[in-house]
């Protein structure tokens, strides 16, 4: 099986050197597979997608289901990622995704988004996950004065359109509520989402789903893929093999290429990074004026997105490399820690206290992909939430357990705009260089304001 990244991106037996691990619960010690076993419905991947489908399948429909993880439960992008619950998972705009697909499913797609919203809520309450929620909402800023209006026109689209109440603000009024920086002019805020710490969340779910009847095995890569003479599908690992009728992909940007032929060359895996600072006393978030629990993003096309976690420490995310070399990773932290400083100019010299990447998917269709292939209907697929997968990755977990358990409801739950794979990309090798000019565009459309 091949990688697009550096082979270090996809070393699961490293642990992830995050803010979260630091401050996260026990793993969930859950074994590796080292024996030939069987079950209905096999999952690969242990992140939000494949937990969620696994705790859906058994707890609502009593489906004999097992997990396979390469990692550690939560070792991919669900256990390392900023911990926004917001929306949307899709890299078009209002305009676009009307033009693509109709006024009616566009609002069907944001009634789905703000369901997985609302899902994430209802399984911390349901399974007793704490999971460190806080805010009342997500935040926009402008980076640029010229920004404003375009942040303006989507909040009016999305409360007229969609019903998701919403607010804008001047710069001055933003600082009252958000924060002042040299990169704010003004922004608005969804009254939907809030923030969460993502491993909690992942580690939540996987004890939900295996209290729930699900069988989880970390450590356990699937490494071949065949069908035996009875048309079952036998997912081989280095330690033993999984017998299974059906099978759903869960393996998001760390999906390597050769896995399964249908989604070779269909995947654009992109490194998003983070740093953390130590936490920041009560004067130096005065000298940003910072009032917020809430998580942000900024209006560039290479976006920041930051947020204040519980203890004052601030997260600080952005686009990663291109390579996933270490040296090239490096580089890239330094290259945010200059910019945080530019930013919030106050918190220059505050020291890192993490720093780490992980892979999220996007794809040609630029919005996510739920379904079942057309070549195989015994094999399903959830994946390319376009970096917003804390709430459409549960939710894209449930809909494939429901799919499976209740074929009727198929139709009737998924938006268009969710459903079917994307298009391979032409000449597929030739992606990371498709990257780096999409980094240069987008770098030129950031430096104009
Ligand atoms: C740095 C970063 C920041 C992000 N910030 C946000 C955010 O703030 N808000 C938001 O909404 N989204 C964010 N995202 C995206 C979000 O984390 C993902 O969309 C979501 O977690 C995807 O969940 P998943 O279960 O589909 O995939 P993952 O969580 O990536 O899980 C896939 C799993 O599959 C496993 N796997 C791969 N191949 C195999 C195999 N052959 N056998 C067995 N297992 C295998 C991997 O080990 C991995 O654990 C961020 C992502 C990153 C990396």
């Amino acid at each position: 099986m091949r990688t697009l990244y550096d082979p270090v991106i996809y070393d699961d037996t490293q642990a992830v050197p995050s803010y979260w691990e630091a401050t996260g619960p026990a793993r969930l010690d859950a074994p590796p597979l080292t024996t030939s076993e069987s079950c209905d419905v096999a999952i690969i991947g242990g992140g939000y997608t494949g937990l969620s489908a696994a705790l859906h399948l058994a707890r609502d429909h009593g489906v004999d289901v097992k997990l396979l993880e390469a990692g550690h439960i939560g070792w991919g992008a669900s256990g390392r990622n900023g911990g926004f619950c917001c929306l949307p998972a899709a890299k078009l705009s209002i305009a676009q995704m009307i033009k693509r697909y109709g006024l009616e499913e566009t609002k069907r797609f944001y009634a789905a988004q703000v369901d997985g919203i609302d899902l994430v809520r209802s399984l911390g309450a349901d399974e007793n996950i704490d999971f460190d929620l806080c805010g009342d909402g997500n935040l926009e800023v402008a980076h640029h004065p010229s920004r404003l209006a375009e942040l303006e026109e989507s909040a009016r689209a999305l409360s007229e359109l969609f019903g998701i109440k919403t607010e804008t603000f001047s710069r001055a009024a933003f600082t009252e509520i958000g924060h002042d920086s040299n990169e704010q002019f003004g922004g608005i805020k969804m009254h939907v989402g809030f923030a969460l710490h993502p491993l909690k969340f992942a580690i939540g779910v996987g004890a939900a789903a295996r209290r729930r009847g699900a069988a989880l095995y970390a450590h356990s890569r699937v490494v071949a893929w065949e069908r035996d003479a009875r048309g079952r599908h036998l997912l081989k690992t280095s330690g033993g093999e999984l017998s299974a009728k059906r099978v759903i992909i869960a393996t998001n940007g760390f999906t390597r290429e050769g896995m399964h032929p249908a989604l070779d060359g269909r995947l654009l895996p992109v490194l998003s990074n983070i740093v953390t600072t130590r936490p920041l006393s009560g004067e130096e978030l005065a000298a940003q004026s910072w009032h917020t629990d809430n998580p942000i993003c900024n209006s560039r096309e290479l976006l920041f997105y930051y947020r204040m976690l519980p203890d004052r420490s601030f997260l600080f995310g952005a686009r990663g490399d291109v390579t996933g070399r270490e040296a090239d990773g490096l580089r890239v932290r330094d290259w945010m820690k200059r910019r945080l400083g530019e930013v919030f100019p106050a918190w220059r010299d505050v020291p890192l206290s993490h720093f780490w990447r992980g892979l999220v998917c996007m794809t040609r269709k630029m919005t996510p992909s739920i379904g079942q292939l057309e070549e195989d209907s015994s094999v399903y697929y959830g994946y390319a939430y376009h970096a917003n997968g804390v709430n459409t990755a549960p939710w894209a977990g449930r809909a494939l357990a429901r799919m499976i358990a209740e074929p009727s409801h198929r139709d009737a739950e998924l938006p268009a705009m969710l459903a079917g794979p994307p298009p391979r990309f032409p000449f597929a090798g030739l992606r990371p260089w498709y990257l780096r000019a999409a980094y240069q565009f987008y770098r030129l459309r950031d430096a104009r304001g």
